[in-house]
């Protein structure tokens, strides 16, 4: 079969064996790729085929999207209710631990398979993922109707965290910078802003820099939220904003999937529920041949790109 693959910072088509073993053999319709791929390659990723954001049909022909994720089922965080903090969860995870989605076919643990309507359009699950990843950021704060929050970066976590902020009630601003994401953010129906206010109830930084960690601690009121996305890819440093202010630091990774909250499964709602989510945010898809112009136009801020897809198998 034919899969990507990096090393050395490049990326690679080419032919592997078709997956062997145990799990559901999913036949790959739809995989994304992430700001977090970008920097792994770039670091030297190399040994496994890559994607963590992808979905598709199993043997049987069942739609679904993939929780890329492990777990042990033992440790004290697996029979707590938080597996997604098992040491399990990073280290078998699809596309950076074991192979991943950027292929005709992967092999999947059958508890990691989230069912998806029939009738969504199998090009989009691979959206599922990030939405996921938001849904978990959302759900670390108490949130009700009618209080106020800030986005920090237009990317597809910050639009997609703005899109499910205002699906609650949230009154919602998001900072964009260029011309795409302001017209991304009018799609979605969110309040684009170039100047945030101040007294922010929360703000989500899903940049994570210095600079959007700053501004989030800014905009926040005394004794609210400041959530953190994703990966601290470079040291950061926490001001005396954050003590003066009481605000809580709440850092989010990953997905809950205990009996009380699945991500995956609010995530797949959303999605059916909000078309305009994938109309909006995949902006460039490419075949599986075509990834390495795909990682190309992905890591390119010239390009406009706020999702890159790649489709496989349709
Ligand atoms: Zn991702
Ligand atoms: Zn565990």
């Amino acid at each position: 079969m034919r899969a990507v693959t990096s090393s050395q910072g490049s990326v690679f088509v080419g032919d592997h064996d078709e997956p062997a073993g145990t799990g559901e053999l999913i036949t790959v319709t739809s995989a994304g790729i992430c700001g977090s791929d970008l920097h792994l390659i770039a670091s030297g990723l190399s040994g496994v085929i890559l994607g963590h954001e992808f979905g598709g049909f199993t043997t049987d022909g069942t739609l679904v999207a993939v929780r890329p994720t492990g777990e042990c089922g033992l440790c004290p965080q697996c029979t707590s209710g938080f597996p997604h903090m098992c040491h399990q969860a990073a280290a078998s995870l699809h596309g950076t631990s074991i192979n991943g989605g950027l292929a005709e076919f992967v092999r999947v643990e059958p508890s990691r398979l989230v069912p998806v309507p029939a009738g969504t359009d199998p090009a989009t699950v691979g959206l599922i993922e990030p939405l996921a990843v938001v849904v978990h950021g959302i759900y670390r704060v108490p949130l009700i109707s009618g209080m106020s929050a800030l986005v920090v970066g237009s990317g597809s976590i910050g639009l997609l965290t703005a899109a499910v902020l205002a699906d609650k009630g949230i009154n919602v601003d998001i900072v964009c910078r260029h011309p795409h994401q302001f017209e991304a953010a009018e799609k979605l129906r969110v309040n684009a802003v170039s100047k945030h206010a101040t007294n922010y109830d929360v703000s989500f930084d899903a940049v994570c820099t210095q600079e959007s960690l700053d501004m989030c601690f800014n905009a926040t009121r005394p004794r609210g939220s400041v959530v953190e996305y994703g990966m601290i890819w470079s040291s950061i440093q926490l001001k005396n904003q954050m003590m003066l202010k009481e605000i809580s630091l709440v850092p989010s990774m990953f997905y809950s999937h205990n009996h009380e909250q699945n991500d995956f499964e609010d995530a797949v709602d959303m999605l059916v529920r909000h078309p305009e989510l994938t109309t909006t945010l995949i902006t460039h898809r490419f075949s599986l041949e075509e990834s390495v112009h795909a990682f190309a136009v992905a890591n390119d801020r010239q390009a406009g790109a706020i999702k890159v897809h790649i489709f496989t198998n349709l």
